[in-house]
């Protein structure tokens, strides 16, 4: 028997995985604040739940994908929580992206009802939630892991990365990378294309050099078609750089290439465009260059 499971945050990324839950054959409870998203899921096969005290009230496994830290922190802590709803053996599986502090404090607080809990953030983005490929980081201990292996298989392939909150470190380093990358990226086409270079030639053959790589892959497309519909909010991406500045005072370590990052992410917001995909972010450097990326003919 499969065990009952609550999805609670149906965006970008939690419809198409629960999606795939409901694929896999995975009896599925779904909330969201948003009534229409609640509607798309059940009209896929779910039951739609009042709140999230009560999808963890009727079900075994809760897996949450919340914009960020305050909203897992009331997702499961406020009054009509997920911590109101738990029966003592409840699994709760976190698979935002916040901060490794919050991830263990409500992880702790999980505990001390008698409720397991994992931090399980991802990457690969909408595609890979679509596809059930993505890379799934995780932090808690082993043997709950080893149960909620079965269900992280339907959404893609997950890494036990070490205790309570380790899933949440691993997804900052990985989203350093991806947002030192994209500024990398971004900077590369806006020289090319003010001297006069086609874009598309940039991409493919960069594409086959050292400097191959998955952003380039699959951003560097979306930038020649201005093509920046979300994908990854930059919003959420300048959510994340602020969470990896974080860590990087609490653990002593400089990030200087993740705080200029942070910095342009922050101008790309407070010019209006938080809302567009993170790939957006060479329309910042465009204005400082007075030049637009654009392919040719
Ligand atoms: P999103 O903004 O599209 O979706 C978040 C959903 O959570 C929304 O539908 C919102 O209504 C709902 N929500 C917010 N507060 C709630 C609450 N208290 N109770 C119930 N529902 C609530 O965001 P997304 O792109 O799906 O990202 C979700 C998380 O995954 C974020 O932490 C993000 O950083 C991370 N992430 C996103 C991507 C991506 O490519 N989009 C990739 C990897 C990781």
């Amino acid at each position: 028997m499969k065990p009952t499971i609550g999805f609670i945050g149906l965006g970008i990324m939690g419809k198409p995985m629960s999606r795939n839950l409901l694929k896999a054959g995975y009896p599925l409870w779904v909330y969201d604040i948003v009534p229409s998203a609640v509607e798309e899921i059940v009209s896929a096969g779910a039951q739609a739940g009042t709140s999230c005290q009560d999808v963890a009230g009727r079900t075994e496994v809760v897996i949450t994908m919340l914009p960020d830290s305050p909203d897992v922190e009331k997702a499961y802590l406020g009054p009509q929580g997920v911590l109101a709803g738990a029966k003592p053996g409840t699994i709760l599986v976190d698979m935002s992206t916040i901060s490794p502090t919050m991830a263990t404090r409500v992880a702790q607080a999980a505990a001390a009802q008698g409720c397991p809990m994992l931090d399980a953030p991802v990457s690969g983005g909408d595609v890979g939630a679509q596809k059930g490929t993505l890379s799934i980081m995780v932090g808690g201990d082993p043997e709950t892991f080893a149960r909620v292996e079965p269900i992280f298989a339907a959404l893609g392939k997950p890494v036990l990365c070490g205790e309570s909150g380790a899933g949440q470190i691993v997804k900052a380093c990985n989203q350093i990378l991806v947002a030192v990358t994209l500024v990398g990226m971004a900077e590369a086409l806006v020289l090319g294309a003010k001297a006069g270079v086609d874009p598309e030639k940039i991409v493919q053959v960069l594409g086959g050099g050292l400097a191959r790589c998955g952003v380039l892959e699959n951003r560097g497309r979306r930038v020649i078609e201005r093509d920046f519909a979300p994908g990854f909010k930059s919003r959420l991406h300048y959510k994340d750089l602020n969470i990896i500045r974080e860590a990087g005072r609490a653990f002593g370590v400089p990030l200087p290439a993740s705080a200029l990052a942070h910095e342009l992410f922050g101008a790309m917001v407070a010019a209006g465009r938080g809302e567009l995909d993170h790939s957006g972010i060479v329309t910042v450097l465009e204005d400082l260059a007075k030049c637009e990326v654009r392919k040719k003919g």
